[in-house]
């Protein structure tokens, strides 16, 4: 709970007296807007919707919170007959009508103002996670032909979304009102009129559910329709048939809440507390820092660590600053790890001295907090994205083999000293020869990309994924002994086997072989290798669109 001083908490008082006084006129204006609309005015149900909104968006925050609870439900009842044919209204009426009633004993409870609760702005007691469960996101299907609605609802669970599907827009109304999605795709074109499902996005609006992103998928391809789309607001707009591939890159991009990975950065400085305050610093910014006072040890550090950026004082006594940037730039590893020096020294000379020896920057100590920031913030995301560039697949933006290569020697020495296991998987496309002789070499790509998305998304942050070669694709499992591997990978390959690619004509699916080898049980990287190699051809000789394990075959 947040203590508020006494000039603003007397003020809060103030406005909640104020609230508290003017809120049976509120709620006689809600009541008159709802007689209004029982005496045969339509529009004035839309306005008692409005008194009922505001009356449940304020209510709380100044102590009735009951009343502020009830008024919600009249909004959301309102909305639901507003939904709903006239014909069929009549039980949620009298329903209203008997909330409405209740109102006055609302009223006389809580005229005494309640003590407010203010958020706190103490931060969480929970952990911050990067890689726990997240939430499916959960996305709303709207379209008339059913059939295709559950097919493309289905095919979006298979790529880590929750999808529920409707046939009409009253169903999927109230089912918004009900449960906030994260993103709809509707049909544009809906039986009971032209371009009903966007009609649908403008009601949406006025009723307060604005903004949900929303992808619009149609068979009409015309100027008018896709005009409209933009106008209701539409995020995307696909033409069917549906590319599930396109679809879920638009999904992935509308639904994303995924904070980028923090950047990491190393702070190496003789004094413990200007090294600690400088980390500190970073810290708050929301980066991940290590941080050592001896030079000697800093090379380890690294090398475990692996920073984005290394943040370093330049007059150490057992080896200068220039002297550990040579160290590290000599080797292939951290070449191209930047190197920001911080120090006092004015002098211009030793300045460009230091950026010689391989410095990036050079910033002068002491720094304000703020330009400490926005310097190493600008130099690690440069580096970040370099790196990316470099180490990454095109298509499928996956490690490429080299990298890959790196990085499984990097876990497997890590998995020795922390005597955890690490396991290494090798996936093949199965005919994936055929896929591009039968439907072109474009609907093959889609394959490879849609399979990318696929492992992406349902491995842990943690897993490390490369494209090794055309339609091979390598994994690496850290902290994973080969049987979880498998059982994670047989989901993975269950799903896959489940897509179905409608780039050709007609749609196809594919599968792909999948061979397992881990660490402990072979001590050796290119082993490791060769074993899960072995074992990828042992399921395509035993009929594909299967995962055989290296410790099997050697007992
Ligand atoms: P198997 O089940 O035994 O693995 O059969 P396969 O047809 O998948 O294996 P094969 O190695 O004979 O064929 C692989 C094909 O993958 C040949 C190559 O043209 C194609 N390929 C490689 N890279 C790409 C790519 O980036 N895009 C597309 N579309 N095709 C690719
Ligand atoms: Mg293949
Ligand atoms: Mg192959």
């Amino acid at each position: 709970m947040v203590r508020l001083s006494v000039d603003s908490s007397s003020r809060v008082n103030d406005l909640s007296e104020r609230y508290a006084t003017s809120l049976p006129a509120r709620v006689s204006r809600l009541r008159q807007a709802w007689a209004n609309f029982r005496a045969g005015d339509k529009k004035a149900l839309q306005t008692a919707h409005d008194e009922a909104h505001t009356l449940a968006g304020s209510a709380a925050t100044f102590g009735f919170a009951e009343l502020g609870e009830q008024a919600r439900r009249v909004m959301r009842d309102i909305e639901v007959s507003m939904m709903t044919s006239e014909a069929k209204r009549g039980d949620q009426l009298t329903a209203i009508e008997g909330l409405l009633s209740q109102f006055d004993r609302l009223l006389g409870e809580s005229r005494a103002p309640r003590p407010l609760a203010i958020a706190s702005a103490e931060p969480s007691s929970e952990p911050f996670r990067v890689d726990g469960p997240k939430d499916l996101p959960l996305v709303y299907v709207l379209d008339d032909d059913v059939v295709h609605g559950e097919f493309v609802a289905l095919q979006l669970t298979q790529f880590g979304y929750r999808a529920r599907q409707f046939s009409s827009t009253d169903e999927t109304k109230c089912a918004i009102v009900e449960q906030r999605p994260d993103a709809l795709v509707i049909d544009a074109v809906m039986p009971g009129g032209e371009l009903d499902g966007l009609q649908m996005l403008h009601e949406l609006r006025r009723l307060g559910y604005g903004g949900i992103p929303s992808i619009v998928i149609t068979v009409r391809s015309d100027m008018i329709a896709r005009l409209e789309a933009v106008r209701a607001g539409t995020s995307a707009y696909l033409t069917k048939p549906i590319d599930v591939i396109a679809l879920v890159d638009r999904l992935d991009e509308l639904t994303s809440t995924e904070p980028s990975t923090p950047y990491r950065v190393v702070v190496i400085d003789d004094e413990s507390e200007v090294a600690s305050y400088h980390a500190l610093i970073l810290q708050q910014a929301g980066m991940q820092t290590a941080v050592t006072t001896e030079p000697l040890e800093a090379m380890a550090l690294v090398t475990e660590f692996r920073p984005d950026l290394v943040l370093m004082d330049i007059a150490m006594p057992e080896c200068t600053g220039l002297e550990l940037a040579t160290l590290f730039r000599q080797q292939e590893l951290f070449a191209s790890v930047p190197i920001v020096f911080l120090s006092q020294d004015q002098n211009a000379d030793r300045r460009l001295a230091a950026l010689a020896h391989g410095g990036d920057d050079f910033l002068l100590k002491p720094i304000a907090p703020e330009h400490l920031v926005t310097a190493v913030t600008a130099r690690a995301r440069r580096s970040r994205w370099l790196r990316n560039r470099i180490a990454r697949d095109s298509l499928t933006g996956l490690l490429n083999h080299a990298s890959l290569r790196q990085e499984f020697e990097f876990e497997l020495s890590r998995a020795r000293r922390q005597r955890t296991p690490v396991a290494f998987a090798m996936l093949d496309v199965d005919h994936f020869k055929l896929v591009n002789d039968t439907y072109g070499h474009a609907a093959g790509d889609r394959v490879l990309e849609g399979l990318a998305r696929l492992l992406k998304q349902g491995l842990r942050s943690t897993d490390i994924l490369g494209r090794y070669g055309g339609e091979e694709f390598a994994i690496i499992l850290p902290n994973t002994d080969e049987q979880e591997a498998v059982h994670v990978l047989e989901r993975l390959r269950e799903s896959f086997s489940q897509i179905r690619f409608s780039q050709g004509h007609p749609a196809f699916s594919s599968s792909f072989s999948c061979g397992v080898a881990a660490y402990p049980a072979i001590n050796d990287a290119s082993l490791l290798r060769s074993a899960a190699d072995a074992a990828l051809y042992r399921a395509k000789a035993l009929g594909r669109n299967r995962i055989e394990r290296a410790e099997q075959a050697a007992h």
